[in-house]
């Protein structure tokens, strides 16, 4: 279920070190690095160094669960005024695109504007 790298996934590569990404934070568990099109003044992606297909399995790892919301809060401080917003998409018909899961942190002015 959960291979710890599937050589055909691009986040395992970033992880890697086999395709360049800007890392903004990193632990034992994590990386996260900006997204390549970004959809707010700040977008980086929190990812497990292992690979979890979405966040229904990381979802068995609550530790590790909690680690990518703390990195978050981290890079919001880091990179804005401390708010985020955390968005997992969550299957194809929900816009996930990559297959190794990945929390959106959002930050930056202008995003109550695209509030739900
Ligand atoms: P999803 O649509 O799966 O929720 O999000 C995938 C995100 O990964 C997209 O926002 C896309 O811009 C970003 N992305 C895709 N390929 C790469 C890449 O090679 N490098 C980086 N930094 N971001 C990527
Ligand atoms: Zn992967």
């Amino acid at each position: 279920e959960n291979p710890a790298v599937d050589p055909d996934c691009i986040f395992c590569q970033i992880v890697a070190g086999r395709i360049p990404a800007e890392i903004v934070h990193e632990s034992d568990k994590l990386i996260a690095f900006r997204d390549t099109s970004p959809k707010a003044p700040v977008h980086v992606l929190v990812v497990p160094r292992q690979h979890y297909r979405d966040v229904r399995e990381l979802a068995f790892e609550p530790q590790l669960m909690s680690e990518v919301v703390r990195a978050a809060e981290e890079i919001a401080l880091q990179e804005a005024n401390g708010d985020f917003r955390l968005v997992f998409n969550t299957g194809a018909s929900a816009g996930q695109s990559v297959f190794h899961v990945h929390a959106h942190v959002l930050a930056g002015e202008e995003l109550a504007e695209g509030a739900l």
